[in-house]
C-alpha cells in the first residue's frame, strides 16, 4: 500500500496492485491457461541499480533507478523512463505490465518494459541530469539494446535525456546505434511527428470515441489535467479539431475560462513562466477541480491515481481519454461505468507515442526516414483500426472498454507464449 488520500479515510492501492486488479478482472472473460495466466502477472525480470553521480557542488550523490521487462512474447522490450521523486519498483512494474498490454492492443511487435530514477529533475542542473542519464544508462546497459529493450520518453525525460542515452550506448559499441531509443531528436535519427504522437493517439480516438456517441465536436468542452508532452499537444489537437479548452493544470495547478483558450498560447505562456497557472484571462483553480467539471472530454495527463473512489462520483465528463497511465483505478471505473461515462483506457488512448516509436526505431533500423504525413497516417490507421476494435469487443462482451482492451490484448500475448512454447 502506498498513499493515503488525507480527505478520506481509503488508503489507495499500489499502481502494481490496480494493474493485477484489472488483469484478474479480464482473465475471466478469457480461456487461457491457469499457468499462462499465472506467468502473466509476474515481470519477467527486474534490475535495481544504485549508482553515483557527480554534482555541481563536486560532491557525489547516489541515485537509485529501476528497468523492468514484463513481457518479451511478442517481441524486444518497449516502454519509457521517468524521472520523478516518488518513482517505486513497484510502479515500474505496473507502467510495464501496461506496456505489454498497449503495444498488443495496436499490435506492435513489442513486450512491455518501463524504467525509472528516483530523483527530482527540477532541482538538478543540466550537467547533473547529463550526468545521472549517462551513468543510468550503463548501469541498465545489460537490458537495454535495439534488439532488445528500447527506451523512450516519459515524465520529465524528453529529447535531449534520450540524445544521452543514445550516446552512451554508441560509446560504448564504438559506432552509432540509433535504433537503441526512441524520442531522439530529428538530427539524431528520431522521427517526424513522435514529440506531439501520444497526444495526436487521444485526440483521434477522442475523434472516433464522438462518431460512435453522435457528439458534435464543434465546440464541445475538453479539461486536461498535465500539460507536458502529452497534455499539451492533447489540448492543441483537440482545438484543431474545433473544441473548446476550458481547463488545463499542471503540478503548480491549473486554470479555467467558460470562454474557452488557445492552448498553444497557454504552452508559449508555460515556456516563459513555468507553469500555467496566472495565463491572462483564466481564472485559478486547483488540480481536483479541473478532473470535476462539467466537459465533454476529460483528457487526465498527469499521473496514476487521479481518478478514485473517492471522486469518480463527482466526475462530469461524458469521455474520459487517459493520456496518462492508471490514472483511473478500478473502483473508479466501476462508478464510471455506471454513471454512463466512457472511459477510453491508457492502453488504447496513449499508445500513439509508442506506435510512433514503433515508426522510430523501424526508420532507424532500416536508416531510411519518413515524411511527417506518412507517419500520421499510418498512425491515424492504427489508432482508428484499435478504436474499432476494441469498441466491438466491449459491445459483443458487454464489458467496460479497458476491459475490452485487455482481453484482446492479453489474449493475443497469451496466443503468442502458447505458440513459442514452454522453453525447453
Ligand atoms: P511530462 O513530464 O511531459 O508532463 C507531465 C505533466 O504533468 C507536467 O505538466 C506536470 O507539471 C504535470 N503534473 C505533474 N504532477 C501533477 C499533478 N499532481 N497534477 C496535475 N499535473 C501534474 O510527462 P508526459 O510525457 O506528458 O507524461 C504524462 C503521462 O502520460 C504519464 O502518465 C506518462 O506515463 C503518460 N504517457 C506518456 C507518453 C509519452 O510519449 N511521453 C506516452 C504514453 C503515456
Amino acid at each position: 500500500m502506498r498513499k493515503v488520500n488525507h480527505s478520506v479515510i481509503k488508503v489507495q492501492k499500489t499502481p502494481y496492485e490496480m494493474a493485477l486488479e484489472q488483469y484478474d478482472y479480464a482473465v475471466q472473460f478469457l480461456r487461457i491457461k491457469r499457468g499462462i495466466v499465472e506467468m502473466l502477472r509476474h515481470p519477467k525480470r527486474e534490475l535495481t541499480v544504485n549508482f553515483p553521480v557527480k554534482m555541481d557542488d563536486g560532491s557525489v550523490q547516489i541515485f537509485t533507478g529501476h528497468r523492468v521487462h514484463h513481457s518479451t512474447a511478442r517481441g524486444p522490450t518497449k516502454g519509457g523512463i521517468r524521472y520523478h521523486p516518488d518513482v517505486t519498483l513497484d510502479e515500474v512494474r505496473a507502467l510495464a505490465m501496461w506496456m505489454t498490454w498497449k503495444c498488443a492492443v495496436v499490435g506492435l511487435p513489442f513486450g512491455g518494459a518501463k524504467g525509472g530514477v528516483v530523483c527530482d529533475p527540477k532541482k538538478m542542473s543540466i550537467i547533473e541530469l547529463e550526468n545521472l542519464t549517462r551513468r543510468y544508462t550503463t548501469e541498465i546497459s545489460i537490458m537495454v539494446g535495439p534488439e532488445s529493450d528500447i527506451p523512450a520518453p516519459d515524465v520529465n525525460t524528453n529529447p535531449q535525456v534520450m540524445a544521452w542515452i543514445m550516446d552512451t550506448y554508441s560509446m560504448h559499441k564504438g559506432y552509432s546505434v540509433p535504433a537503441v531509443v526512441t524520442g531522439k531528436p530529428i538530427g539524431l535519427g528520431g522521427s517526424q511527428g513522435r514529440f506531439e504522437a501520444t497526444g495526436r493517439g487521444c485526440m483521434l480516438v477522442a475523434v472516433e470515441a464522438a462518431k460512435e456517441l453522435g457528439m458534435n465536436l464543434q465546440g464541445a468542452t475538453v479539461a486536461v489535467q498535465g500539460f507536458g508532452n502529452v497534455g499539451s499537444a492533447s489540448a492543441y489537437l483537440m482545438h484543431d479539431q474545433g473544441c473548446k479548452i476550458i481547463a488545463v493544470s499542471d503540478s503548480q495547478g491549473g486554470i479555467y475560462s467558460a470562454k474557452g483558450f488557445d492552448p498553444r498560447k497557454v504552452l508559449r505562456f508555460k515556456k516563459e513562466t513555468g507553469t500555467v497557472v496566472g495565463f491572462p484571462g483564466t481564472e485559478a483553480i486547483t488540480n481536483e477541480e479541473v478532473l470535476e467539471l462539467p466537459c465533454d472530454f476529460l483528457i487526465p495527463s498527469a499521473l496514476e491515481e487521479q481518478i478514485t473512489a473517492n471522486n469518480a462520483d463527482r466526475i462530469r465528463a461524458k469521455v474520459i481519454v487517459e493520456g496518462a497511465n492508471g490514472p483511473t483505478t478500478r473502483d473508479a471505473d466501476k462508478i464510471l461505468y455506471n454513471k454512463d461515462i466512457l472511459v477510453i483506457p491508457d492502453i488504447l488512448a496513449n499508445a500513439g507515442g509508442v506506435t510512433v516509436s514503433y515508426f522510430e526505431w523501424v526508420q532507424d533500423l532500416q536508416a531510411f526516414f519518413w515524411e511527417e504525413v506518412d507517419i500520421n497516417e499510418r498512425l491515424a490507421r492504427i489508432m482508428k483500426r484499435s478504436f474499432v476494435d476494441v469498441w466491438r469487443v466491449s459491445k459483443e462482451k458487454k464489458i467496460d472498454m479497458r476491459t475490452a482492451a485487455l482481453v484482446m490484448a492479453i489474449d493475443r500475448v497469451a496466443n503468442a507464449i502458447m505458440t513459442r512454447g514452454i522453453y525447453p
